[in-house]
């Protein structure tokens, strides 16, 4: 591969912005400073008036995941290639284990599932079902092979809820393998109860999935996941954090100096509950969990970005179609397939509505979406930085590009777009993943099979 030599752009990364070339040797950054002379052969890359940004790194996805004898719509070629035309470089899926198995088989599922098909680097989670005779062996096994991270579902009884005392002993392991719990957080049983109740008086429309998850119920999870950890001695992440209650609680937590650390999802900062509400079973495509929530709960969720109550945004990137999919719960909401699209859009909308609405700044934007899940996850500085040994994972992002989400227009395979009809400014010009362009001025120029899967280090660091 020749070199490449960016130029003329302005150098954005989680501590600052400067104006600087960027010399990329191979799969690597080499020299970031002005005036960098140009080596014989290197390929020129104009960057007049663009950011020149650590490529996206997105810690939540589910490409190629199975859902009630269905699966997520995009598989992990058409996801990861979504994901880098909108300034994504790097994600973290999820590799599930199933009952009575052993997470090992998980793990060759899942690269299996990548393998030939990513186009950019992917780590994998896995989601523990069953600590059963040897999980927590087993955990060691997949910190070794790179997976840093478990999650574990305090909701969904009897398919991946799993008890206070199978949590306490993954919190403790990870107290001592340095791996980093992950909890999706909601009170799964009193979920259950209220579910049951609403299909006995027949109320069975998509807005009833949201009615049924208070943020109450959230709330007590996070509440109940924090402490377990504490008691653990472990560090927490709390996934897809949706509401204001939720927000109070890991603020609590981390003001007392306990390593909490929480995201959340664009669709929580930009879209309410009324979404479930629209005209015939529309409300079906914005069915995901937790769910929407009321008005109030968004201008809060920004202010925890800002004051860094919340140090993550990630997409939870669940596909399903409408025609297809999303309608096998027609006629009863529980059967809707929980999840939505969003890969390819985070950069474009936190950057519209964070950066550009002046709630946050870029530096702030860049650490939200790249630098600090490069951390936390244990990625960095290989990813999530702009400087020399770090991987050219690159985005060159045009500040003045203006574009209208559609579902006509966007690479997701997906029949709707959440986010149908808003319009953005700012968007991904062109991005390098390991030193190669696979994206320029909206043609793909990368090859699927190319991403590689990522080894992510335990004790990430960020609660060091
Ligand atoms: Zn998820």
């Amino acid at each position: 591969m020749p070199d490449t030599l960016i130029r003329n752009g302005t150098v954005v990364t989680a501590r600052d912005t400067t104006r600087a070339d960027v010399l990329i040797q191979g799969e690597r950054i080499r020299e970031v400073r002005a005036g960098v002379a140009a080596p014989s052969g290197a390929a020129i890359i104009d960057a007049t008036g663009m950011y020149v940004m650590p490529g996206g790194i997105d810690a939540h996805t589910h490409l190629d995941m199975p859902f009630g004898g269905s699966k997520s719509s995009d598989d992990f070629e058409t996801g990861t290639r979504a994901a880098a035309f909108g300034g994504t470089t790097s994600i973290v899926d999820f590799a599930i284990q199933g009952r009575g198995t052993r997470m090992r088989d998980a793990l060759d599922t899942w690269w299996k599932k990548a393998e030939g098909r990513a186009c950019i680097d992917y780590g994998l989670h896995m989601i523990v079902t069953d600590l059963g005779e040897c999980g927590l062996e087993d955990m060691d096994d997949m910190v070794r092979e790179g997976v840093a991270s478990f999650k574990l579902f305090m909701a969904y009884p009897n398919v991946l809820m799993v008890d206070d005392a199978t949590i306490f002993k993954a919190l403790s392991q990870t107290a001592k393998n340095g791996a980093l719990i992950c909890m999706h957080a909601e009170n799964g049983s009193v979920i259950a109860v209220i579910i049951a109740r609403a299909l006995a008086e027949g109320k069975t429309a998509p807005i009833y999935h949201a009615l049924t998850r208070p943020p109450r119920a959230e709330a007590e999870a996070v509440h109940r996941a924090i402490a377990m950890a504490e008691i653990a001695g472990a560090p927490v992440y709390i996934v897809h954090l949706s509401s204001e209650d939720a927000l109070n609680q890991v603020r609590e937590a981390r003001d007392r100096g306990v390593p909490a650390f929480a995201e959340t999802c664009p669709q929580y900062l930009l879209l309410s509950i009324e979404e479930l509400e629209r005209p015939g079973f529309e409300g079906a495509k914005y069915v995901f969990t937790p769910p929407l929530r009321p008005k109030e709960h968004l201008p809060k969720l920004w202010d925890g970005l800002k004051q860094d109550h919340l140090q993550v945004v990630s997409t939870d990137h669940c596909p399903f179609c409408f025609e297809d999919q999303k309608m096998l719960g027609k006629d009863d909401f529980t059967k809707i397939p929980n999840g939505g699209p969003g890969i390819e859009n985070r950069l474009q909308l936190i950057h519209h509505y964070g950066v550009n609405a002046g709630k946050l700044s870029l530096n702030r934007f860049v650490e939200l979406t790249s630098t600090t899940p490069a951390r936390i996850f244990g990625m960095y500085p290989r990813k999530g930085e702009i400087a020399p040994g770090s991987d050219a994972d690159i985005v060159i992002w045009d500040p003045g590009a203006s574009l209208t989400i559609s579902a006509k227009t966007h690479h997701m395979r997906v029949d709707y777009s959440m986010f149908e009809g808003f319009q953005v400014k700012g968007n991904a010009r062109t991005v390098l993943s390991r030193g190669e362009v696979i994206v320029d001025n909206g043609q793909w120029k990368g090859k699927p099979g190319r991403g590689a899967y990522l080894k992510r280090a335990a004790r990430g660091g960020a609660w060091r």
